[in-house]
């Protein structure tokens, strides 16, 4: 990796560091509704110049955590560890619930943040004995 300061994209300065957000401030949107999240001591790029911020890979995961928060949605790990307590595969449980195995596979690694109504499902397809009969069987008719 290039040794910093890097040139910053917005003043094109080469001023761009680390930098510690001690309270960082975001607005972020999912499914149609909007999340004012506030993440804590957020590791960033930072154009000493003009202030300019970029977001590494790891800002961008905390910034999806608190948005997940915000939204009161199950986190990737919560998903994996029910779907694995069930003894489910990806395949059996993206086939329960209609979606293709990408899809959940990106739920569970944090690439993609679940539909509300989604969340909803997974929830009641989790805790529900009936509920995954009824779409098992659906399947198999
Ligand atoms: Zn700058």
């Amino acid at each position: 990796m290039k040794p910093y300061p890097w040139k910053c994209a917005t003043c094109r300065t080469q001023a761009v560091e680390p930098a510690t957000i001690p309270a960082y401030v975001a607005d972020l949107e999912h499914d149609g509704r909007k999340y004012q999240v506030v993440v804590e001591n957020l590791d960033v790029l930072q154009c000493r110049h003009c202030g300019a911020i970029v977001l590494d890979d790891d800002a961008s995961d905390r910034l999806s955590d608190s948005l997940r928060a915000a939204a009161g949605l199950l986190s990737p790990e919560q998903i994996r560890r029910h779907r694995e307590g069930l003894g489910l595969t990806q395949k059996q449980l993206a086939s329960l619930l209609r979606i293709s195995e990408s899809t959940l596979s990106r739920w569970e690694t944090g690439g993609q943040i679940q539909q509300r109504c989604m969340d909803a499902f997974l929830r009641v397809v989790f805790e529900s004995v009936e509920a995954r009969s009824i779409l098992g069987t659906a399947l198999a008719g």
